[in-house]
């Protein structure tokens, strides 16, 4: 009888894609994939260390984990991801019962490793090169966009972050590579690619022979079968007319650009030691909204970095104004051990963190809320994404904010994404649409966080386009 294995994934798309990787080696050794760790042989935590609460639910888990292994001594635990390759010493010290520890670099050693466990706990986290000597025997969980990872690492070291001491040094996968993996992904039956890398327009940088990300970006928008390409996460210092005029003229890469700026002020951002200011940041925004006319642009926003004053974050506030971001992620600046913003002076105390997370949360709901409105009355290409699971009451008009335009049953609603990657909530008349499949949606309501609509016959904007 095969033996079942179980990953729990914690943070981010990157971590999820090398769940799946994780999956394909697994299955291709004779394990199979389960949902229920009761039942498993093998139970591997792909960690986090962005965040201080991924890593304290990593330890918590280990503690209920420990329970399972009482009443299955045969049962493998195993601990991998950023976590681990930063603290797989404090991890195997504190958990005896963990048989495998293993970083980011060293997935593809995974077969080897398996056989090692059978004798006594192995542990594995050196930062190697990645091997990119073929593709990995990805397992993608269900649709319907595939996660493609074209670099991994990163050479930035923003003075916040772990990533460069976790993920290791950037490497850019070879372009063939890429190719070959997303011809496999579109033979699979996806239509959407979402590349993946920490730092993804620094593609090809230091890669002899490879294309710039711009220049990826134009040889993927030839793929046939796919329809959208999207990517994540881009630095502001590698953003400019290569990866913008690149945006502006394939016609599968979508109108949606996420370019985190952190902070609206030069003194925190020359300490984050994230190489722009804060005009040069509006002037690349400026040059995608002329190039890219309508396109969204998200962004990430860290509020009480040490040393942030009033003035400080009124220029982030200021910033927030200016861009008018479609969304942002916001964080509370937490320490990352052995960061360089760790130790420095002037730590923000968390009742000023708190304060000014709820003024730039407000500041932006209002504008989210004013750009989807915006959005009102207008046609989007959605890719659906499955049924709409959402509390009884809300209207297809409605996002969070009601609606009440409509009261349609829920087996007709769906939720899916546009191309500017807006969430749209959407009832559709007819055979339930597939995962994947592409609808045109006439927007009857823009809220904080969604658009709301209604799914238009097949073929109805393509006459009404014709005439
Ligand atoms: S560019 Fe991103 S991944 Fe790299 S150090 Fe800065 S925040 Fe971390």
């Amino acid at each position: 009888m095969s033996k079942r294995f179980t990953i729990i994934t914690y943070g981010c798309q990157m971590n999820r894609y090398d769940s799946e990787t994780i999956t394909g080696y697994l299955t291709a050794e004779g394990y199979e994939p389960g949902d229920d760790p009761e039942g498993a042989d093998l139970i591997l935590l792909n960690t986090c260390s962005i965040r201080d609460r991924a890593e304290q639910k990593v330890f918590s888990q280990l503690g209920r984990l420990r329970k399972l292994k009482k009443k299955n001594p045969n049962l493998k635990i195993g601990v991998c991801g950023c976590f681990a390759t930063r603290e797989g010493e404090r991890i195997a010290k504190r958990n005896g019962d963990v048989d495998l520890i293993f970083g980011t670099q060293n997935i593809s050693k995974l077969p080897e490793m398996l056989r090692g466990i059978e004798a006594g706990r192995v542990c594995d986290t050196e930062t190697v090169e990645p091997d990119f000597s073929e593709l990995a025997p990805i397992r993608r969980s269900c649709g319907p966009s595939a996660y493609v990872s074209i670099a991994r690492g990163c050479d930035n070291f923003c003075s916040f972050c772990v990533v460069p001491y976790t993920r290791g040094p950037e490497w850019s996968k070879p372009s063939a590579l890429i190719v070959e993996e997303i011809e496999a992904a579109v033979r699979e039956g996806f239509r959407e690619i979402h590349l993946l890398g920490q730092n993804v327009n620094s593609y090809g940088k230091k890669t002899e022979g490879e294309p710039t990300f711009g220049g990826l970006l134009r040889r993927l928008d030839e793929a046939q079968g796919l329809e959208r390409i999207r990517f994540m996460t881009s630095n502001p210092q590698d953003c400019g007319e290569d990866m913008i005029g690149a945006m502006a003229e394939c016609k599968k890469v979508c109108e949606h650009l996420h370019l985190p700026v952190q902070s609206g002020s030069d003194e925190v951002l020359r300490r984050m030691e994230r190489g722009y200011t804060a005009e040069e940041y509006l002037a690349k925004m400026a040059l995608y909204r002329e190039r890219v006319p309508g396109g969204a642009i998200t962004s990430d926003i860290i509020v009480g970095f040490p040393g942030e004053t009033d003035a400080d974050f009124e220029d982030t506030l200021r910033v927030l104004k200016e861009s008018r971001y479609d969304n942002i992620y916001l964080f509370k600046y937490s320490p990352r051990p052995g960061t360089p913003a760790d130790g420095m002076a002037g730590q923000v105390a968390d009742e000023a963190k708190d304060e000014r997370f709820r003024a730039v949360q407000q500041l932006q709901r209002e504008i989210s809320e004013e750009l989807h409105r915006g959005l009102e009355g207008s046609v989007v290409e959605v890719m659906v994404e499955g049924p709409l699971r959402e509390k009884a009451g809300n209207s297809p008009g409605g996002g969070e904010s009601g609606g009440g335009l409509l009261q349609i049953s829920a087996p007709r609603r769906y939720m899916g994404r546009s191309r500017a990657n807006h969430r749209v909530h959407f009832h559709f008349e007819g055979p339930p649409p597939q995962i994947g499949e592409m609808v045109e949606v006439e927007v009857l309501r823009g809220s904080v966080s969604n658009l709301g609509g209604v799914a238009l016959p097949q073929g109805a904007v393509l006459e009404e386009r014709a005439t």
